[in-house]
C-alpha cells in the first residue's frame, strides 16, 4: 500500500500533513543518531511462568539476545495492551505490571526496572501521524513485555516503551501502522512484537501441559503453513488470517496475541530473511514460534 491509499485508509490525505509537523518530525528524528539496522523480532511469550523459569524457551531467548547488538531503546507491541486508539507508553519510569492471576508469590515480586523514553514515545507518536496517538502516563510494562525482556536483557539497562494495539482496527492497518516505524531501525531501535501465533486458551490440554512439543492436528498444520508462508515472504494469507482455513480460526480465535506478529512482519524490508526460533507447540493449542527479521 502506499503512503497515500494509507492516509484515505485514516480518512486523511497527504495535503493535511502540513510543514510545521513534518518540520517537527525531522527535530526529533534527528535527536536519535543513525546507527547500525536493528533486526526485528517476533517472541511467543507464553505463559507468564517464563518470567520466571528456565526452559527451552528462556534459553532461546537468550541466544537470540547474543546474535544481536545492544540496543540504544526497545519498543514492545504486547499482546496484552489492546486498547481503543493507539497508545505509546511516555513515563519516565514504566512500573512492572503483573496482569495475571493464580500465579506463586514469586512472579508477583518480579521487577523489570528499566526506564521509559519520553523523547522515542513522542518520536513514535510523530512517525505515526496522521494516525492519532495518545501519549500514555497509567501503563507501563505488562508481562508481554518484561517476562521475556528479563531473557533477553536481564540488566534491564535498556529504556522499554509500550505501544498498544488499537482492537477497532484490523490486520491490514496494523500491516502498514508498523511500516511507519521502519526508520526507527536505524537508530538503534529494537522493535519486539510480543504474542502467540496460535493460541486458544479454551483448548488447551491442561493434564498435558509440559508434554515435549504437543500440539493438535489443526496446530500442526497451521503451524507448518504458515512458516511456510512466513519463510516465503507470503504475508497476503497472514493478514487475511479471518479468510483462511477452519483450522485457522481455532489457531486464531482472537486478534491479540496475533497482531503483534502482524507489526513485526510491517517492519520487515525486501531483502531480509526471516529465522525461526523456539519453534514448538505446546498444550495442544499455543505454539510458541518465535522469529528474527535482519
Ligand atoms: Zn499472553
Amino acid at each position: 500500500m502506499e503512503r497515500a491509499q494509507f492516509l484515505q485508509l485514516l480518512g486523511l490525505s497527504a495535503m493535511g500533513l502540513g510543514m510545521n509537523t513534518l518540520n517537527d518530525i525531522k527535530k526529533i528524528s534527528d535527536a536519535f543518531p543513525a546507527s547500525e539496522k536493528m533486526p526485528v523480532l517476533f517472541l511467543g511469550h507464553g505463559s507468564p511462568m517464563n518470567g520466571i523459569e528456565e526452559n527451552q524457551f528462556t534459553k532461546g531467548f537468550q541466544n537470540i539476545s547474543k546474535t544481536l547488538q545492544k540496543p540504544k531503546a526497545i519498543i514492545c507491541v504486547s499482546a496484552h495492551w489492546f486498547t481503543r486508539g493507539t497508545k505509546v507508553t511516555a513515563m519516565e519510569m514504566p512500573k512492572t505490571i503483573h496482569d495475571f492471576g493464580g500465579f506463586p508469590q514469586e512472579l508477583y515480586e518480579q521487577q523489570y526496572p528499566a526506564k521509559g523514553n519520553p523523547k522515542l514515545a513522542k518520536e513514535t507518536k510523530k512517525l505515526l501521524h496522521p494516525a492519532l496517538v495518545e501519549l500514555d502516563e497509567k501503563w507501563g510494562l505488562d508481562h508481554g513485555a518484561w517476562t521475556v525482556l528479563k531473557h533477553l536483557f536481564p540488566k534491564a539497562d535498556i529504556p522499554v516503551i509500550q505501544l498498544s494495539i488499537d482492537y477497532t482496527k484490523d490486520a491490514q492497518y496494523h500491516f502498514e501502522l508498523a511500516k511507519q516505524l521502519n526508520s526507527l531501525r536505524d537508530k538503534g531501535v529494537l522493535i519486539i512484537g510480543s504474542g502467540n501465533i496460535i493460541h486458544n486458551l479454551r483448548l488447551v490440554d491442561w493434564p498435558n501441559f509440559n508434554k515435549e512439543n504437543h500440539g493438535y492436528d489443526w496446530a500442526i498444520e497451521v503451524r507448518e503453513t504458515i512458516n511456510n508462508y512466513l519463510i516465503d515472504g507470503n504475508f497476503n494469507p497472514l493478514i487475511n488470517y479471518e479468510k483462511q482455513s477452519k483450522a485457522f480460526q481455532l489457531a486464531i480465535p482472537s486478534p491479540d496475541h496475533y497482531l503483534p506478529l502482524i507489526y513485526s512482519l510491517g517492519l520487515k524490508n525486501d531483502k531480509e530473511n526471516i529465522t525461526l526460533f523456539n519453534d514448538n507447540l505446546m498444550a495442544g493449542s499455543l505454539s510458541m514460534t518465535s522469529l528474527k527479521i535482519s
